[in-house]
């Protein structure tokens, strides 16, 4: 057996069936085909390539009107070459001779030409190279052989291995079929990660060599508590790993017998433990785990997962579906945190650096039109229910003050047009830039309430990418600069008497949970999957104890240090809680 490392993102154990999907020629690795395979291989090719001109006419036609007849010359090359009857025989050859399919026949053809283009030493076949990419691309997508166009496709029970995805194809994923998920790349706290742990299956990231180690339609085993893939176990390996998975179904049973059992300290201190969601969807099961509301909506995948902007009322059905459906608990929305990873249609242009670019409130006071849409759904649906509106990633005080005009603004657009509308929103702001978290008592006065966004916080105070698996193992948001950072927000948040909540990855992990306890936090909103072990730790410890905690892990100078400290305390804290995760 094989055992790679990863990094666990979401819990659970699956066995199944591997389904590997590297980048965009993944598909094209060769299928041999029988002889009689071979008239019906090429009848694809011959619509594959028909199929293709006619796209590539009607875009040119498009771009003709749109801009003139001068830009639609560039299709006449890609149309040329879709005639040429040389690339046509080439493909056709490759899968009479070779027994080739016809998608790794029509790649490997490309290639050829591609590289004959780039050996001919003048920058303008070199050019060709790449719009040669462009047609491999439609003609691989119409032949099915495109990673994307299988992933989209899934109809059998499998465990998808993946080089990468977007967030979006994460939250498309079909959870009849695909019972566990493996990517090659990200971290902990990846956006897509994030995405992939609401779906309910087991899910590691980071886990190098996944798709280059395992074979298609080979067993494997994610072990989405410890973070590693197991490749071809051995059937008592098996044995033992399904005896685990079974233990942990039990514990998981037993948790959920007591998900309404209420949120409170041994010595009485109340504690609120609320959910993160994606999709308005996703109540329900934040509901059967007992979640107190919703602490943080990530609305941008009303977006990511469409395939144009939603209109007002898409929001506003979807805001209220989800206040419908917490029955009288808080919904608190945040408003598009696009950009960076989190990018769709309305993404920004690709950036330099796109973590520190145009993302989240940045590129939504740069589309006031859009920003503006989701204000006005945001103020409506807070006449009907305990709404709150929070605004990501605000690092200076002008970046909250526009955000507050724009809402201003749409609400006495909604007043001049007779529309029901709240008046008295709470409005808050994440806390997950360092300048705000450095300024949080100047903040303080400007809003309603905070929520720590750990996740970014622990990016840019450590300066490691949140969503690159090479430096996953310095990225940790117990680390003291961090901790240090959560202290000072709360204790300005207590001090101007507004409330302040976690909503980062931290809030999910029960090791951290004495300390966040300790350092002042109340609220917690986290994964809801999560919530069941929250709220037994919760229930185990003393506050008494969570303030000394965390008045010595101040001390400590790393994470490593606090995350040995805090197991310890918590292993005397809740002793059954801490064996049964270390089993
Ligand atoms: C965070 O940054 O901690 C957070 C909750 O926001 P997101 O993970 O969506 O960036
Ligand atoms: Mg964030």
């Amino acid at each position: 057996m094989l055992q790679l490392p990863a990094i666990p993102v979401a819990p659970g154990l699956a066995v199944g069936e591997a389904m590997v999907v590297r980048d965009l020629r993944e598909g094209v690795e060769r299928q041999p085909i029988e002889d009689q395979q071979v008239d019906g291989e090429c009848l694809r090719v011959q619509d594959a390539l028909e199929h293709v001109a006619s796209e590539l006419e009607q875009d040119r036609d498009r771009v003709k009107v749109d801009l003139g007849a001068e830009a639609a010359e560039i299709f006449a090359f890609h149309l040329g070459l879709l005639r040429d009857p040389a690339l046509r025989g080439a493909i056709l050859n490759r899968i009479r001779d070779n027994l080739d399919d016809a998608a790794h026949a029509t790649a490997e053809s490309i290639l050829d030409l591609s590289r004959r283009f780039q050996a001919l030493n003048d920058p303008i076949f070199r050019e060709k190279a790449d719009d040669l990419l462009d047609l491999e691309r439609r003609l691989l997508r119409r032949l099915g052989a495109l990673g994307e166009d299988r992933i989209q496709s899934i109809d059998r029970p499998v465990i998808l291995i993946a080089a990468r995805l977007t967030p979006a194809q994460a939250a498309g994923l079909d959870t009849t079929f695909v019972k566990a998920l493996v990517m090659e790349t990200g971290g902990r706290t990846s956006h897509v990660s994030i995405m992939a742990s609401a779906l309910g299956i087991p899910v590691i990231a980071g886990c190098r060599g996944s798709t280059r180690h395992v074979k298609e339609h080979s067993t494997v085993v994610v072990d989405g508590d410890a973070g590693r893939l197991l490749v071809r176990p051995l059937d008592d390996e098996l044995a033992q790993l399904r005896e685990m998975a079974s233990r942990r179904a039990a514990r998981i049973a037993e948790a959920l017998d007591h998900a309404h059992e209420p949120a409170v300290t041994a010595d009485g201190v109340e504690i609120s433990i609320q959910g993160n969601i994606e999709l308005a969807r996703e109540i329900s099961g934040l509901l059967e785990v007992g979640g107190d509301g919703v602490g943080l909506f990530r609305t941008e995948y009303l977006y990511l997962t469409a395939s144009r902007a939603p209109t007002e009322e898409e929001h506003l059905q979807q805001y209220r579906k989800a206040l419908n459906d917490l029955g009288g608990r808080t919904l608190t929305i945040r408003t598009f945190d696009l950009g960076a990873d989190k990018v769709g249609l309305a993404g920004p242009d690709p950036e330099p650096n796109p973590m520190l670019g145009l993302r989240s409130i940045r590129y939504c006071l740069r589309n006031m039109q859009m920003f503006r849409i989701q204000l006005r759904a945001i103020l409506r649906v807070a006449a009907e229910g305990p709404v709150r509106v929070m605004f990501p990633l605000i690092g200076v005080h002008s970046e909250l003050r526009q955000a507050r005009m724009a809402l201003e603004d749409v609400r006495e657009e909604l007043l001049e047009e007779g529309l029901p509308h709240s008046r008295d929103l709470p409005v808050g702001m994440m806390i997950e830039v360092p300048s705000a978290a450095l300024m949080a008592s100047s903040f303080a006065r400007e809003v309603d309430f905070f929520s720590i966004g750990t996740n970014d916080l622990t990016q840019y105070v450590l300066a490691v990418d949140r969503g690159n698996d090479s430096v996953a193992s310095l990225y940790s948001s117990a680390h003291p600069a961090v901790l240090r950072m959560v202290k000072d927000v709360a204790s300005a948040a207590r001090h101007h008497g507004i409330d302040c909540s976690l909503c980062g990855e931290a809030a999910s992990d029960p090791c951290l949970t004495m300390l966040l306890l300790g350092l002042g936090l109340r609220t917690l909103s986290l994964t809801p999957s999560r919530i069941p072990d929250i709220r037994r730790v919760v229930r185990s410890v003393r506050m008494a104890d969570c303030e000394r905690v965390a008045r010595r892990v101040l001390c400590l100078e790393s994470d490593r240090q606090v995350i040995r400290c805090l197991q310890e305390e918590l292993g005397r804290a809740a002793p059954d809680f801490r064996a049964e995760q270390g089993s």
